[in-house]
């Protein structure tokens, strides 16, 4: 037996096999990132309490002589093991090692994969048709996350997607699906861009804004920036159905329709459901960075196919 299988015998460590799944249980609990290894991190303290490991456990460390060097280095034995854990699931593509994220997220962090992201749901027994809703971001969504935001804005832009013919899901389409969401709601602060609400559920695990395609998906309209809108659910449906459109500078145009609803409907109150939210300058709240905002290709079809002149 190694001197570090002896000492994690004689300090009735937890076994490896548990410890990866406290991982990916752990991974999904911090929405698919957690930081590397190192003294004071919270999340060694956070794993190391879910097996209520006692100080002994926590502080035992093990040896390693240097002889060139002619040292000896001290290393935590728990960090250790959950080194060895978080290594095996990068083995397995349950997770990506620091190494590989730092070059997508500039952090050194471990990272969920999708086969990750199965596994984790299989563990808490969470079923596989919730994905599209949970707030975990993959290793590849995080890519796709990250190709929207940095793609150039094309000179000529047409807002269908021509190459798709059918309308065959496929995991390829529900990552892309999903970065498009992560990428439009936090270019757009959480916010919606009609009425500004940012909000988020009480565990702060999920945002109330959804990522809305101005030409919609069923119509084979683009997952990309220039083709997305981040609003409210209230907005989204008010935006789908042709309460409201976009003009190119990105002012509001409400449909004349408004002025024929029944005494007390569309309104909170006092307020009405949209005249309320329109500003001075009546522009919608958008990304600080112009080559993401709406593309005018997209706004103009959503004007001629869909708003209620
Ligand atoms: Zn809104």
């Amino acid at each position: 037996m190694s001197y570090e299988s002896e000492l994690l015998k004689l300090y009735k460590m937890p076994i490896r096999k548990e410890v990866e799944k406290a991982l990916i249980i752990s991974l999904y609990n911090h929405s698919g990132i957690i930081k590397e290894f190192g003294s004071g991190e919270e999340i060694v303290d956070e794993i190391a309490s879910s097996f209520s490991l006692n100080e002994k456990q926590r502080e035992a460390y093990l040896e390693t002589v240097y002889r060139k060097e002619n040292r000896v280095k001290k290393s935590y034995l728990w960090h250790r093991l959950l080194f060895r854990a978080a290594d095996s699931l990068a083995n397995q593509n349950l997770v990506t090692r620091p190494t590989v994220t730092f070059r997508l997220t500039n952090n050194k962090e471990w990272m969920l994969t999708e086969k990750g992201f199965d596994v984790a749901l299989k563990h808490l027994k969470i079923p596989k048709t919730e994905k599209d809703f949970l707030p975990i971001k993959s290793y590849e969504v995080q890519k796709v996350v990250k190709k929207l935001k940095t793609i150039s804005r094309p000179r000529v832009y047409n807002p269908f997607d021509e190459e798709k013919k059918t309308q065959l899901i496929t995991i390829e389409s529900k990552i892309r699906k999903r970065g498009f969401r992560f990428a439009i709601v936090e270019a757009y602060d959480y916010k919606c861009a009609f009425c500004g609400m940012k909000i988020n559920s009480p565990d702060a695990k999920t945002w109330e804004v959804e990522a809305v395609h101005i030409v919609p998906h069923r119509l084979r309209g683009k997952d990309d920036m220039w083709n997305g809108l981040a609003l409210c659910r209230l907005h989204h449906w008010a935006f789908d159905v042709g309460w409201f459109t976009l003009l190119d500078d990105y002012s509001v145009r409400i449909s004349s329709k408004i002025n024929f609803l029944p005494i007390g409907a569309g309104k909170f109150g006092e307020s009405h459901f949209l005249e309320s939210f329109i500003k001075e300058e009546s522009k919608i709240f958008l990304p600080k960075e112009k080559e993401i905002c709406p593309h005018k290709n997209s706004l103009c079809w959503h004007r001629e196919n869909i708003f209620y002149k």
